[in-house]
């Protein structure tokens, strides 16, 4: 398992990846725009490549992730909100695949009360027309769809919600997911024994399909167990612990996958220490299994 930090651009796209390097992150996840402004990337083209560039030669971190921005919502019944965002979402996903992302992570949105059967075929629409719109080369940047912590009529609140999502999009290739583990813990799905992280794999499996899984948020929560709120803690601080999070860790068909942290560090996202304590948790996980 590549354990990974969400790290900032505010200095810039190359620097963003230097520093994930600094605090020992082998992959990176990085917001292709302001993640709270409508306002589009800017990032030009020689930006983009020398992005690429760098992530293509650079001797420790081995792969970006990109996430899309917070104000996107799929599932909206305001046509209003529901253009911009796909034209938002389709921005994004350029952005992400002139960085060489190997993906970009989407939260779906909320429904707002219109029912999770009248806004998804429009979440599949605007996912398509974002895939088919965008210039992609032979290997193209899939949109992981993250597992929502289950507030306020949030769409992908579980596995099967998700894969209603895919079959909606007609099972294209270019869709995956992202799974966060404060997501699943606050909205209400066990995994911190061994018994608990085998079923949520075997859901897994049997919902979206292990080859879809192509990466873990991995958060500890700030909010209890089912509590429905998006809310990460540093690991082994948070309701989770880092000994619930062990056991998935050490789940021998996600080893392939990267770990990517998005926690709060101490105001600034995450530090060395952060990915350290996920590094521990993670080894102890596999020999917890061994
Ligand atoms: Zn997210
Ligand atoms: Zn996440």
């Amino acid at each position: 398992m590549r354990i990974g930090a969400h790290v900032r651009a505010g200095k810039g796209l190359v620097p963003a990846l230097q520093h994930g390097a600094d605090i020992g992150a082998e992959v990176v996840q990085i917001f292709t725009q302001s993640p709270r402004m409508w306002k589009p990337s800017q990032y030009g083209a020689e930006v983009l490549d020398a992005y690429r560039a760098a992530q293509a030669e650079h001797p420790s971190v081995t792969s970006t992730f990109c996430h899309a921005t917070y104000l996107i919502n799929l599932a909206s019944p305001d046509p209003e909100l529901a253009a911009k965002s796909r034209a938002c979402l389709s921005a994004n996903l350029s952005t992400a695949e002139g960085m060489g992302a190997d993906g970009l992570v989407l939260h779906i949105g909320s429904h707002r009360g219109s029912g999770f059967d009248t806004a998804l075929p429009n979440v599949a629409d605007a996912l398509m027309e974002a895939l088919d719109g965008v210039d992609a080369g032979d290997d193209p940047c899939p949109i992981l769809l993250e597992n929502a912590a289950g507030a306020g009529d949030t769409v992908g609140r579980s596995f099967e919600e998700l894969a209603q999502v895919i079959a909606a999009a007609d099972g294209d290739e270019r869709l995956g997911v992202c799974l966060d583990t404060q997501h699943l813990w606050a909205s209400g799905v066990p995994f911190a024994s061994i018994e608990e992280a085998d079923e949520l794999v075997e859901l897994v499996a049997d919902t979206v399909g292990l080859e879809r899984l192509r990466c873990l948020h991995l958060n500890d929560s700030k909010v209890a167990f089912g509590a429905n709120k998006d809310r990460h803690e540093n690991i082994g601080v948070g309701s989770i612990g880092a000994e619930g999070l062990s056991a998935l860790l050490g789940h021998p068909e996600l080893q392939g996958l990267p770990a990517v942290l998005e926690v709060p560090g101490d105001g600034d996202g995450p530090r060395a220490e952060d990915v350290v304590a996920a590094r521990k948790a993670w080894t102890a996980g596999l020999a917890l299994r061994s």
